[in-house]
């Protein structure tokens, strides 16, 4: 098996190469300054233009809102992103929000949004968890009623990421209160300036903002129901199987990693037989990680199931990552708490010190996806 690619597989990932080759350090500083203002981890504004003016947003889509590439082409591409240290985060959220409407949404949907997503100019956030539903999200609260063409729309979520810089939220309602657990539920767009939302910022360990998004009958023309009435369930599963399958630390931990390598290589001497042995292990498990992530694109590239597959990558990529970042933090010591002048590497292994705490929840816990994976991949009996 040939694992290198070729020209027509690097073809996006070259296009990135070329965008990083005219970044010098003062536009990386300008994008860094950006990405801290922003207070989301990886989400630039400007970034995502520069995405959208090269077309890189939504490769694998279908013309004309995309450039029919293959899942290996857009791998290759996220990870060049991730190893010049970009902020991916944003193309992964629109590309969500995208490959909703393209799966689950009506042709007049799909037409207006689309091309928004791709020239950069919308934004999308996904609005599920509440304070009383997060892993049992089935149990959630925030009720649709409609009246005429509209819904108006009561609640509060939770936790909703990138909400302050996003025009859309996929916000998951409640239609039918006769229903229960997954029935009765519907998936609406919600345009984030409707009167009646109020976003409230929640900060978490990485310095990082997420929302409290209180919604008081706010008025959502029925043309925003995405998928049917009552079956959002249905709609969101699709979202939250390419949400698992997305890596959820590994590709950034091999950046960190190499420039860890790049670092100790000046005092390699100085490095004892165990650490060494460590961190081969690291880069062995990274590469398996990296390999586990690919399997999973291409698997859903080829139209299978990936609900077992998905939850094995983000539980093997948060917990590698967690496990690296510590693993290098107690490696490098004091300078990773009192990071010295410009030391850019040891303030990165700091922030990600705190940053990865949350990959282990975020898109569901650990604990959640063993147990999807028991029941989906094993074919194991629900424990409830
Ligand atoms: C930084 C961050 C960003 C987020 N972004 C978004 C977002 O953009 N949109 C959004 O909708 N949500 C978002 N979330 C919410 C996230 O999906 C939830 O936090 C997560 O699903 C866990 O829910 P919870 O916090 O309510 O914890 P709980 O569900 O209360 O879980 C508490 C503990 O109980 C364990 N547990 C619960 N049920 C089970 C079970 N059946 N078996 C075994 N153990 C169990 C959990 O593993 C956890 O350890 C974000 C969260 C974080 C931290």
């Amino acid at each position: 098996m040939n694992f290198y690619p070729g020209d027509e597989e690097n073809r996006y990932r070259d296009q990135m190469r070329e965008l990083a080759d005219s970044y010098g350090w003062p536009e990386m500083k300008a994008l860094r300054e950006e990405i801290e203002g922003l207070a989301i981890e990886r989400y630039s504004m400007t970034f995502q233009r520069q995405l959208a003016a090269r077309g890189l947003i939504g490769l694998t889509w279908p013309k004309p809102y995309g450039q029919e590439a293959r899942v290996d082409q857009q791998f290759l591409m996220a990870e060049e992103l991730e190893c010049q240290g970009f902020p991916g985060y944003g193309l992964t959220t629109n590309q969500r929000g995208g490959g909703m409407l393209l799966r689950s949404g009506s042709p007049e949907q799909i037409a207006e949004h689309l091309p928004h997503v791709v020239d950069g100019s919308w934004t999308y956030c996904q609005g599920l968890s509440e304070p009383g539903a997060g892993s049992d999200l089935l149990s959630l609260k925030t009720r649709a009623v409609r009246d005429g063409d509209h819904y108006v729309v009561n609640g509060a979520k939770l936790w909703t990421s990138s909400a302050h810089v996003s025009t859309w939220c996929s916000l998951l309602v409640r239609t039918d209160p006769e229903q229960t657990r997954h029935r009765g539920l519907s998936l609406l767009l919600v345009d984030l300036k409707s009167p009646g939302v109020t976003i409230q910022p929640v900060w978490v360990m990485g310095g990082w903002r997420v929302n409290a998004v209180f919604y008081d009958d706010v008025r959502v023309p029925v043309a925003n129901l995405v998928g049917d009435e009552h079956q959002g369930w249905r709609v969101i599963t699709g979202n939250l199987d390419e949400e698992r399958a997305m890596s959820f630390g590994g590709t950034e931990t091999r950046l960190l990693c190499a420039r860890l390598i790049h670092r100790l290589s000046e005092k390699a001497d100085e490095l004892s037989e165990s650490d060494l042995t460590t961190l081969g292990r690291f880069i062995m498990d990274l590469e398996a990680d990296r390999l586990l992530y690919l399997r999973v694109g291409l698997s859903a590239a080829r139209g299978e199931d990936t609900s077992g597959t998905g939850p094995m990558s983000k539980v093997h990529g948060s917990e590698l990552a967690q496990r690296f970042i510590e693993w290098a933090s107690e490696l490098l010591g004091h300078q990773t708490l009192y990071p010295e002048g410009d030391d850019v590497l040891a303030a990165d292994l700091e922030q990600q010190l705190r940053v990865a705490t949350v990959l282990t929840v975020i898109g569901g816990t650990s604990e959640v996806q063993r147990n999807i994976i028991a029941n989906r991949q094993l074919d194991l009996p629900r424990s409830n």
